[in-house]
């Protein structure tokens, strides 16, 4: 096998297998389908939450880098997630609506919430230099689809209805703990990690395993009208958690896709379920590599808001004012399926290594410009060893300390020189591959309003202008206008919206 296949551990075999896409685009480049679980928004994601959104994110970077085309689909929980799903019975109370009731007057309502934390997470995900999903679903937008397919599942035998719900009904599925090993009722008693649970048991349920695809509750904040009408409580009520990602994943992907990717929590029983279901529908296996990341401690403990080790992104960068790209870098500087401990000191370490790659990209070979001089093949080969090295580390498992150890082989040979115009250039061609591949040297978004002050300050002064025009607050209008004019921008006013320039020669 060549340094560049990709070798990744599929939790559902244990093994360490090599990955290809099972599928080509229209013009025949390989195309690898991958899905990934997003978070429920009731609350700011959290660095851990960051940490399994980066493993799928240096996949698909990977796989890029071999060539390959990607289609990424990633959700976001909005309604559903139980603070008792880590049971599978769907116990307990909606986390979303949990949230609004503990933050109280803050929002509206509950989809206020939900925006404002779906809004927050884009922010984040930017800010991070994540890629952006091809479709970031949402699951209040797929209550239909899902209906649908609890609605196929009762016809074809593996689901039922109760006065509370509809449940799946786990031994109508024989490979039911094939991914988590949870195969009986007495397991259920112990979680993936090996935490103990409490079993719920319902006398509805007719086996304890059974899990809600459906909960009737025509008191839920966010409800929706289906044809489970059995019971006083009738058709309304809301999906349960595990059926959105198996309902959009095949919407967006197909019967059976490449990669699904998620935090290890996540392997039972949400995991496990998804797969029951699914497979129920198609009868075919429904995604083939299973990526799990181990989580992410602080400081040698679990992340909880009551030890003050609870990070956001936005508190290490907006307080702490740590580089965004240190907090990437610090994020993937342990392997995915390693336990990783997250420190400050680690944080610090990993500013220092950004902090180089900028000074590389920033001053070195800006300075270099001006400076005649040869290529140098050696050099440049130097720098191809160790761009090929961070590749073959990253097919090896998303092995990334491997990976930026080849990264740090290349700046150090970076250093140990004075650049001309013609070997930085070789330099910018490394720091190029190098951020396509690890996203570490610039933010990919330099077109964003956050890369460009103009654009951000033009924006901002495109908004209140909008709101000052229909307040009718001519005097401020003018001078918003006078304002732009000052900017050197021009603004049109259109069918189809305002957009503005700069004004040749502003
Ligand atoms: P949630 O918002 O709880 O649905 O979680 C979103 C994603 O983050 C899931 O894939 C979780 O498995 C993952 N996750 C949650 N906590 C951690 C952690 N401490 N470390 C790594 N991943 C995590
Ligand atoms: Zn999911």
């Amino acid at each position: 096998m060549s340094d560049f296949t990709l070798r990744l551990t599929n939790t559902l075999t244990r093994q360490l297998e090599p990955v290809e896409p099972t599928q080509t685009t229209a013009d025949g480049m390989p195309l690898l389908r991958v899905y990934g679980c997003g978070p429920t928004v009731y609350s700011y994601a959290h660095i851990g939450n960051f940490r399994s959104f980066l493993t799928t994110d240096l996949l698909l970077r990977t796989a890029r880098a071999l060539g390959w085309q990607t289609r990424y689909v990633s959700n976001v929980t909005d309604v559903g997630h139980l603070t008792g799903d880590d049971l599978a019975d769907a116990d307990g109370e909606d986390k979303m609506a949990k949230a609004l009731e503990r933050e109280g007057e803050r929002f509206a309502n509950i989809y206020d919430l939900a925006r404002h934390y779906t809004d927050a997470l884009l922010y984040d995900w930017e800010v991070l230099n994540l890629l952006e999903p091809d479709v970031r679903p949402r699951a209040t937008e797929h209550v239909t689809g899902q209906i649908e397919a609890v609605q196929q599942l009762i016809d074809a035998g593996h689901a039922y209805e109760t006065d509370d719900g509809v449940y799946f009904h786990v031994p109508s599925f024989r490979d039911y703990g094939k991914l988590s090993g949870n195969r009986d009722a007495e397991s259920l008693a112990t979680g993936a990690a090996g935490e103990s649970r409490e079993v719920v048991t319902d006398d509805a349920k007719r086996d304890p395993r059974d899990f809600a695809l459906w909960k009737k509750d025509p008191g839920h904040l966010m409800q929706w009208y289906s044809p489970f009408t059995e019971g006083e409580a009738g058709g309304r009520g809301f999906p349960g958690w595990h059926i959105e990602c198996s309902v959009m994943a095949r919407h967006y992907l197909g019967e059976n896709i490449d990669v699904h990717t998620g935090g290890e929590d996540l392997i039972f029983p949400h995991h496990e379920c998804e797969i029951a279901q699914a497979e129920s529908l198609s009868d075919q296996p429904f995604a083939r590599v299973w990526l799990h990341t181990r989580f992410l401690q602080v400081e040698g403990e679990r992340m909880a808001k009551s030890s003050g080790n609870f990070f956001t992104v936005r508190d290490l960068v907006e307080d702490k004012g740590f580089d965004p790209l240190a907090v990437r870098y610090a994020l993937i500087s342990g392997q995915y399926r390693k336990p990783f401990n997250f420190t400050e000191a680690n944080l610090k370490s990993a500013a220092k290594h950004i902090a180089r790659l900028r000074h590389i990209e920033e001053t070195l070979i800006p300075q270099a410009a001006s400076r005649e001089g040869d290529l140098d093949p050696a050099f440049e080969e130097t720098l191809d060893t160790a761009y090929a090295g961070a590749l073959a580390g990253l097919c090896d498992d998303l092995n990334t300390p491997r990976a930026l150890a080849a990264m740090t082989e290349g700046v150090k040979a970076i250093y140990s020189r004075d650049l001309n115009a013609a070997t930085a250039s070789s330099v910018q061609v490394f720091l190029d591959r190098i951020n396509d591949l690890l996203g570490i040297v610039r933010s990919d978004d330099a077109g964003s309003p956050e890369a460009d002050p103009l654009a951000a300050q033009v924006e901002a002064l495109l908004v209140e202008r909008a709101e000052v025009r229909a307040a009718k607050d001519w005097t401020r209008a003018d001078a918003i206008r006078d304002e732009l004019d000052a900017l050197g921008v021009e603004v049109m006013d259109g069918s189809e919206g305002t957009t503005w320039r700069k004004k040749t020669g502003a």
